[in-house]
């Protein structure tokens, strides 16, 4: 079985290794440098609170397993390759607001996390900084999920082309623009590249193709033929990271649409914002300004830390993510993830080998 996958970040990485593992033969076509685009801008939360999109006790648990999944797949990318992904269970302390459709929201998902059997508390100021000294002392109410953990994107996007490198039924083809999807008769055959800068071949003949490219999976001619390809917008994101030296803040801390993310060794992600504008690849001082605000409200400490880089990704956006088989026969979906990219990715590789290779 020959699949092409097209696109090159978290998801078509890791979609190629899951089939690679269960022995087909894998081309991965990225236009750029793997990973380069939403998948390294990412912060790098594995949550199954907030960051899940409805609040159903399928949605959650589906959450609960793709957080958790992580264990023992950064191990085994650890074995294999020797990076580390930096992943860590730290925690996140959610800050409530007083009222409105947010916190009701999230204490919805409390609840339905403890049905299903999980730690998730409902804390006051005090018992929340024994557990985040760095929190501010002012009154408030926090969302604790304990087991809420968080890997380093740059580094897991290295980790799975390093060992997708070392396998030998794995083609990366780098550089490689795909240009449209084959259809023959009612079936995808493959794809057409735009380009091949390695002197390979420009049509890529496929028994199974996986449509991977992220905020960009609309636009490859041949999409628009597959009825349940709902659209898929680019959702900018931007990012300020910040190095406390020595690092204090422990826990992820999330307030309204501010977070901030200690990796452990002094550097603190902060995001982000939700930005339907294009392709701007534009860091903007408004979006600095409110990301600033809401994480140094927080944790006042911050505004002591070094600034050292901001940076912006975005997001495939979509009604929701779009995995598996497609009304294409030969064509499988990758691609939606909007938000959850990141923790989502080994159980969406897992069900597109699954529905490839059976
Ligand atoms: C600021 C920010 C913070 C985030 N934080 C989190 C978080 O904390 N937790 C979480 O779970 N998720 C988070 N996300 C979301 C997550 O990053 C995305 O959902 C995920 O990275 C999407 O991965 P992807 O592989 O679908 O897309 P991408 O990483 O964008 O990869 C798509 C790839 O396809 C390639 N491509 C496109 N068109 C073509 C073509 N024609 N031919 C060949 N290649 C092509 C691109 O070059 C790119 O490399 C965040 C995103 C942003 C922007």
């Amino acid at each position: 079985m020959r699949v092409a996958v097209i696109g090159g970040g978290v998801i078509g990485c890791a979609t190629a290794l899951a089939l690679a593992k269960r022995g087909a033969d894998v081309v991965l076509l990225e236009r750029a440098v793997p990973g380069s685009e939403a998948s390294s801008a990412a912060a790098g939360m594995l949550g199954a609170g907030a960051e899940v999109e409805e609040e159903s006790p399928e949605r959650i648990s589906y959450f609960v397993r793709a957080r958790d999944a992580y264990a023992e797949w950064t191990e085994e990318l650890r074995r294999e390759t020797g990076i580390d992904v930096g992943y860590r269970v730290s925690g996140i302390l959610h800050v409530l607001p007083d009222s409105g459709e947010e916190r009701e929201k999230i204490l919805r998902i409390v609840s339905v996390q403890r049905e299903l059997g999980q730690r998730a508390e409902i804390l006051d100021v005090a018992a929340a900084r024994e557990i985040e000294p760095e929190l501010a002392p002012k009154a408030g109410t926090f969302a604790y999920f304990p087991d809420d953990s968080q890997v380093d994107p740059p580094a897991l996007v290295r980790a799975l082309v390093a060992h997708l490198g070392k396998m030998r039924n794995v083609t990366m083809r780098i550089g490689a623009v795909v240009e449209r999807v084959l259809l023959e008769g009612d079936r995808c055959t493959g794809v057409a590249l735009a380009s091949a800068p390695d002197d390979g071949e420009t049509i890529v003949r496929a028994d199974a193709t996986v449509l991977a490219a992220g905020s960009w999976s609309s636009l490859i001619p041949g999409m628009a033929g597959a009825a349940d390809l709902s659209p898929v917008r680019p959702a900018r994101g931007q990012v300020v990271q910040l190095e406390e030296r020595p690092p204090r803040l422990r826990t992820m801390i999330v307030n309204g649409h501010a977070y901030a993310v200690p990796r452990g060794d002094g550097r603190v992600y902060c995001g982000s914002t939700v930005e339907f504008v294009g392709y701007r690849r534009e860091v903007t001082a408004g979006a600095l300004r409110d990301i600033l605000d809401g994480t140094i409200a927080a944790v006042p400490g911050l505004a002591h830390a070094a600034l050292s880089a901001t940076w912006v990704g975005f997001r495939p956006h979509a009604d929701r993510p779009l995995v598996g088989r497609s009304s294409i026969p030969g064509l499988f979906w990758g691609t939606g993830h909007y938000r959850s990219g990141i923790v989502l990715a080994k159980l969406t590789a897992d069900e597109i080998a699954q529905s490839i290779l059976g």
